[in-house]
């Protein structure tokens, strides 16, 4: 309760390759404001950091000055905890070694805490979600690629160079397919929506059974029209979420082994296709994992708003600054 007596308030930067998503937070998780600026129209990052912080003081001076502000947080692809720097993003505009905390705190005047977006993510779900009171759980984002926020004792594991907990490139499929790492067969490649889009090609022209899904572009295929079509009881639909979530739940039940986690949590577009996804997931996992652990690390959806869930966890950083 002390933080509420001191300075009420964090802000919490969502930065994402295609937008930028920032707010003012309380304690209590309401977001008492909040604003984006596209980040792909910012290829200069200093007047990416200007204009971010101009439009961020808007938004702190409606909230009472800098000085109701504890600190900034920052989820970010490729963030690093440790240096507070965004280091070879491959989906954002600014190339090598980009010192953003330091930036941003240059400009602000307060303490600036950056990490990955999967790691903010599971910050947000044990501070305001569906992972509160946890000490051991996994967070899963299934975006744009496969994120992960491993918390261990109520702590995210970092590693000695903070980037641990990249799971999102655990190879599954020796051999498999090509993923933007470089290497072949990571979990990436099948599960996240652009491998999704591989699997649709894939099971489509593979078989000549009729779906839903030929009336769409393959490459413009969502999790959200293959649910449509299952909801229709598209054959194809249902074979795409078996084998995707098969996949998920076989990495799972090795994920599991590492760190003996109570939950893992999933987010993002593919976990909202209920019980097409989850119950292939939860057949695989329970199946593939080792005796001691079966029945014991159960798996839920995160219930933060997408818009929200973002600002949410980089927000729940600020009050570590
Ligand atoms: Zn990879």
């Amino acid at each position: 309760m002390e933080k509420t007596m001191e300075k009420p308030y964090t802000v919490g930067i969502d930065i994402g390759g295609t937008n930028t998503v920032f707010g003012v937070v309380d304690a209590r998780a309401n977001i008492l404001s909040h604003d984006s600026i596209k980040t792909k129209d910012y290829p200069d990052i200093h007047t990416y950091v200007n204009t971010l912080a101009e439009r961020l003081m808007v938004l702190i001076d409606a909230a009472g000055g800098i000085d109701t502000i504890k600190g900034v947080g920052v989820g970010a692809p490729n963030g690093n905890y440790y240096t507070g720097q965004i280091e070879q993003a491959p989906n954002l505009p600014w190339k090598g070694i980009v010192p953003l905390a330091q930036l941003l705190k240059d400009r602000l005047g307060v303490p600036v805490v950056l990490t990955n977006d999967a790691n903010a993510a599971a910050l947000g779900e044990m501070t305001y979600g569906v992972a509160r009171g946890m000490k051991d759980f996994i967070m899963i984002t299934l975006g744009t690629g496969v994120g992960s926020g491993v918390v261990v004792n109520g702590q995210l594991v970092y590693g000695h160079d903070g980037f641990a907990g990249e799971l999102g490139h655990v190879i599954v499929r020796p051999g498999g397919r090509l993923c933007g790492c470089g290497r072949h067969g990571c979990l990436e490649t099948y599960c996240s929506a652009t491998g999704i889009v591989r699997t649709v090609h894939e099971v489509l022209s593979s078989s000549d059974e009729p779906s839903l899904l030929r009336n769409i572009a393959p490459e413009k295929v969502t999790s959200k029209d293959i649910y449509d079509a299952a909801e229709q009881g598209d054959k194809l639909a249902l074979e795409i979420f078996r084998f995707t979530g098969t996949i998920l739940g076989e990495a799972f039940a090795n994920f599991i082994a590492f760190s003996s986690p109570e939950a893992i949590v999933l987010f993002g577009g593919l976990a909202k296709a209920g019980h097409y996804i989850i119950d292939p997931i939860c057949e695989a996992m329970e199946a593939n994992v080792m005796p001691i652990y079966k029945g014991k690390t159960r798996l839920l959806v995160s219930e933060l708003k997408d818009s929200d869930a973002a600002v949410l966890g980089a927000s729940a950083l600020g009050w570590e600054a």
